[in-house]
């Protein structure tokens, strides 16, 4: 059945592009309704839903819109709701991004915990990969194959990090993903965020909630989380960009060196088999 939250939960902090202090709500919505964000600071409070459609950007991190509804880095908040079975949820925003966090997923872990959550009269839409698919751009390359559940298997490999290349394997669920997964923090090179900085375009970024790579050597306050955390922070890039679904999905999915482009496009191609 599908389920959606028992009551809301609230989030304060800063948004990474902006610097500002974004508030954040989520709370229940009807069975069918899906997983819409809600822009409550502009006239009109503009609503975009969850959904490969709506997808608008993915450099970086992925961007959802429908007209003036803009929301950016929306898959951890995905992720998040995907493994604890979230179906249906409103989510109300006082700008275009969650507040960042820590960079992981760990804040909302504890948002959904907060609110709880209900079953509902409604059965709920399952995609199931029948045959395989294999897409590669640039050095990313993803293939998806039948299984009977939900596995992710990924590696990447970045010449700064203490282990060289790291590889995971899970099986996507609740447990695992809290316990390997939710703390995993977002990490880039200098060299891939040096403009944005010159061009203030992220106010709100700092070695608070995020790991950098530069020259070599990683910048962060607290060191790394888990040595492989690089790869489990990946694994949640995929778990929340294939939400967009909007269906409980049953595959494996091998991924060398994924980004949220290549993880949108094999989304694509995936829905579009399935709806044909
Ligand atoms: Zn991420």
């Amino acid at each position: 059945m599908q389920h959606t939250l028992a009551g809301n939960g609230y989030l304060s902090g800063i948004a990474l592009h902006s610097g500002n202090r974004i508030n954040l709500t989520v709370g229940p919505a009807p069975p069918d309704h899906g997983i819409v964000f809600r822009r409550a600071d502009l006239p009109g409070r503009p609503e975009v839903r969850a959904v490969l459609d709506n997808v608008s950007e993915t450099r970086r991190a992925t961007t959802i819109a429908d007209g003036e509804a803009v929301v950016y880095t929306v898959e951890h908040l995905l992720a998040v709701f995907y493994v604890f079975g979230v179906d249906n949820a409103l989510v109300e925003m006082t700008g275009p991004e969650p507040p960042i966090g820590d960079g992981s997923a760990a804040a909302f872990v504890a948002l959904v915990k907060q609110a709880g959550l209900t079953a509902q009269q409604a059965p709920r839409r399952q995609l199931v990969v029948s045959s395989p698919l294999y897409y590669e751009n640039g050095e990313a390359i993803l293939v998806l194959a039948p299984a009977d559940d939900y596995r992710i298997a990924c590696t990447v490999k970045y010449n700064c990090t203490p282990m060289d290349c790291q590889y995971l394997s899970l099986s996507v669920e609740r447990e695992s993903f809290i316990s390997q997964i939710a703390s995993a923090r977002t990490f880039c090179s200098y060299h891939e965020i040096e403009s944005l900085i010159e061009a203030n375009l992220i106010c709100g970024g700092s070695l608070d909630n995020a790991v950098i790579m530069k020259d070599g050597v990683i910048l962060s306050k607290e060191g790394l989380r888990h040595p492989d955390e690089f790869v489990r922070h990946k694994i949640l890039d995929i778990i929340g960009d294939f939400a967009l679904l909007g269906c409980r999905l049953q595959g494996r999915i091998l991924a060398v060196k994924p980004g949220h482009e290549v993880n949108i496009e094999m989304a694509r191609r995936l829905s579009n088999l399935c709806n044909h």
